[in-house]
């Protein structure tokens, strides 16, 4: 049973633990060169005093990336913290410092509070700018493109520029002005 609406009102006082899990497509999850092949999972904790709740959630999924330097694809497990308070009442003062986006204002009418647009946040600012496979990525050879985390094509890429017929060209340049 997937759980999208989180509903506050049926929390008890004192702390609580709620899961929530959304298909990819329900977050509506779009980011170039990322694959959203998995569910996205909430673990939340939350703790009632009156008419404050106080969250703080852990949202993970892993993403389909592609690596920078070697472009292979590779399984990115993705982490990013969730923080925010509702307030069951309109104006009821707060006891937590948040931000005023992190304070949620609960729909008097369904009880209901929809969380995807703070999950999908999350998602987005957790995908890396710089993906790489591994840390020591050695990347694709500039003569052959061999992966050469994989194989070893006998390239020594510091003579490489030596060859680099582009060079060559311009020594050429080079000599004749002399
Ligand atoms: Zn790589
Ligand atoms: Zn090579």
């Amino acid at each position: 049973m997937v759980k999208k609406f989180f509903e506050p009102t049926l929390l008890v006082e004192g702390e609580s633990f709620q899961e929530f899990i959304w298909k990819p497509q329900q977050l509506e999850l779009e980011c170039e060169n990322v694959e959203f092949t998995n569910n996205v999972e909430l673990q939340l904790d939350c703790i009632r005093w009156g008419l404050e709740i106080n969250c703080v959630g852990i949202v993970s999924t892993v993403l389909d990336l592609i690596c920078v330097r070697c472009l292979e694809h590779f399984d990115f497990a993705l982490e990013n913290k969730i923080e925010f308070a509702v307030r069951l009442a309109a104006g009821a003062p707060l006891s937590v410092k948040l931000w005023e986006s992190d304070i949620v204002n609960i729909d008097t009418g369904s009880g209901k509070i929809d969380i995807s647009p703070r999950i999908r946040d999350a998602v987005i600012l957790g995908i890396p700018q710089h993906p790489l496979c591994k840390q020591d990525c050695k990347g694709l050879c500039p003569v052959c493109g061999a992966n050469l985390n994989f194989i070893d094509c006998g390239h020594n890429v510091s003579q490489v520029n030596e060859s680099d017929p582009r060079w060559e060209k311009l020594r050429d340049l080079l000599r004749n002005k002399q």
